[in-house]
């Protein structure tokens, strides 16, 4: 991947005009993974025609991406589609023209769009925006400097933090945002049957610093913790001590230190300058990352029976290192206990595991994953733990890919289609909404 140099980024800002502006730091769930076209989905995307533009940076991931296409192709001749904030940019376009009113364009997209979207944008006029899709599955805040003077959304809380900056809401599923001198106005523009916000956020994704609603994730993951260790008594006697994978198997680690009395030995290290996210990286990189990312402290561990607290299970691959790497230092036993349940079908809305294929949980038990991992037990925490923890309701929480159960129809729709495929046999060729034919004609 392409580094930027700091100085260099300083040295840019320096160099913009006006008083707005947006970005993101891309994590891809659609389109290619290649240095060139990264770079050609470098975030915002823009579209103009007639004299209306706009610029939009946007988290998430579109699951209607064929119709979109075909619908943007027949006005944009020649669109070329990169990723899928090109679409919505596009479709919000479109809309744009229609009715030349950014509220009611902005509804219109959430009507027809079926996926994640938390989007920011600017008007050819400067005037800025953000908004949310009906069921809210991606998060999105807004806040304020100090002075008043500047206001500002972000998708998690931790951003305004480290800038000086005070949160004011968190963005509602169907709200669209305008900013002006006078502050945030919200307007609600589609009322939706349920609020579906993503509970992986919550176990990987965001940082333990951030705030959803008004508990750090740090505060969930600790809970976490005490819910492995409650729901788990008899692993609990039979262990010596608790290791964590770092950083983000750390925060629940000390909940079941404090459930459980075992002592947490810091005996995992992470190093300090490989800087990868393991998760995001492709099968071969991620083993190797993990590998020279995690060193254990030998001496600690020998002859010891272990949990290890991990935050999710998704391939496989990099908890199988983990445990290999205990065994040849020779711990006895080795228990993961793992924050999120069993991962048993794709996310289809901004996580990339987007297929069947790539997830040990959707054609093995947690026996037979134990198994494979090399591991004496896997240990997951319940779903009703999970979601107590969280301080959210059931039906609050997207959890399409512990349940099968999707809050978009589209998304239910293809799921469903590529699963029955799946276990018979069929041979999935990418990520699934990216698969013409796991995709219902509209
Ligand atoms: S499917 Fe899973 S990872 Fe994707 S949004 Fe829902 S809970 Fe989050």
């Amino acid at each position: 991947m392409p580094k930027i140099k700091t100085s260099a980024i300083q040295e840019w800002f320096g160099r913009l005009p006006g008083n707005v502006g947006i970005g993101n730091v891309r994590y891809t769930t659609s389109g290619k993974c290649d240095e060139k076209s990264l770079i050609k989905g470098t975030q915002p995307v823009t579209a103009s025609r007639n004299g209306l533009k706009l610029a939009i940076s946007f988290n998430g991931n579109v699951v209607n991406t064929f119709q979109l296409k075909k619908e943007i192709e027949k006005k944009f001749r020649g669109f070329s589609y990169e990723c899928d904030s090109d679409l919505i940019c596009h479709k919000l376009m479109i809309e744009y023209l229609k009715s030349k009113d950014l509220i009611s364009a902005v509804k219109t997209c959430m009507q027809e769009v079926d996926g994640a979207f938390s989007v920011a944008g600017i008007t050819q006029n400067g005037d800025f925006f953000a908004f949310k899709d009906p069921h809210g599955i991606r998060p999105l805040c807004a806040g304020h400097s100090p002075d008043k003077s500047t206001f500002a959304f972000s998708s998690e809380t931790a951003s305004l933090d480290i800038n000086g900056f005070e949160r004011d809401f968190e963005l509602e599923p169907g709200e669209l945002v305008t900013v002006s001198e006078r502050g945030f106005e919200r307007r609600q523009l589609i009322k939706s049957d349920r609020k579906a916000f993503c509970a992986f956020e919550f176990a990987y994704f965001a940082r333990p610093d951030s705030r959803f609603d008004d508990k750090y994730v740090y505060e969930v993951r600790e809970e976490f913790g005490r819910n492995l260790a409650r729901e788990n008594p008899s692993v609990v006697r039979n262990a010596d001590m608790i290791l964590s994978v770092p950083e983000t198997g750390d925060d629940s680690a000390l909940g079941v230190q404090e459930a459980s009395g075992l002592r947490w030995e810091r005996a995992s290290r992470r190093h300090r300058y490989v800087t990868e996210r393991a998760f995001i990286l492709l099968s071969k990189d991620r083993t190797l990352t993990i590998d020279k990312k995690i060193n254990i402290l030998g001496s600690k561990v020998k002859g010891k029976r272990i949990i290890v607290t991990e935050d999710s299970i998704v391939r496989g691959d990099t908890t199988k290192v983990i445990v290999e790497k205990l065994r040849k230092m020779g711990a006895k036993n080795v228990y993961i206990f793992v924050t999120f349940p069993r991962i048993i079908g794709p996310c289809l809305y901004g996580i990339d595991m987007a297929t069947y294929g790539q997830l040990i949980g959707s054609k093995h038990s947690t026996e037979e994953i134990a198994k494979t991992i090399g591991a004496d037990a896997v240990c997951y925490q319940s779903l009703d733990g999970l979601v107590k923890a969280t301080g959210f309701r059931h039906d609050q929480l997207c959890m399409a890919c512990i349940t099968g159960k999707y809050p978009t129809p589209l998304a239910q729709k293809i799921a469903d289609e590529m699963k029955k495929r799946f276990l018979e046999g069929y041979e999935e060729t990418g990520r699934l909404y990216e698969i013409e034919e796991a995709v219902p004609k509209a």
